[in-house]
């Protein structure tokens, strides 16, 4: 799980399911930015790892294209929060990077 610290509180946001405080309510972009660099780095850690997946990545990618090419296709905003692929990365990173654009805009 990744998560924040509320910096008006200090109780743990749940960087994945919340984009605010659940005690406090204040927005992500309120909390620690250092914290949100370390999330980041994490992120970037992942992918290191992601990238001894490369053996199978084009097969899976081809398989999930369909799906993730839906997404994009439709009228509006893509919805990053739909986006799922088999190796579950595009559906956690996106959705965290998003949560931390979303908010700071
Ligand atoms: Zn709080």
């Amino acid at each position: 799980m990744r998560t924040l610290t509320c910096s008006s509180g200090g109780a743990p946001v749940d960087l994945e399911h919340e984009s605010a405080c659940s005690y406090c309510h204040a927005p992500i972009a309120f909390l620690d930015a250092h914290q949100v660099e370390r999330v980041l780095d994490e992120l970037r850690r992942d992918d290191a790892a992601r990238e001894q997946k490369a053996a199978e990545l084009p097969v899976r990618l081809a398989a999930d294209r369909p799906q993730v090419d839906r997404v994009f296709t439709e009228p509006g905003e893509p919805d990053w929060a739909r986006v799922r692929d088999s190796l579950g990365v595009l559906e956690r990173d996106l959705a965290a990077v998003a949560a931390l654009v979303g908010r700071r805009a």
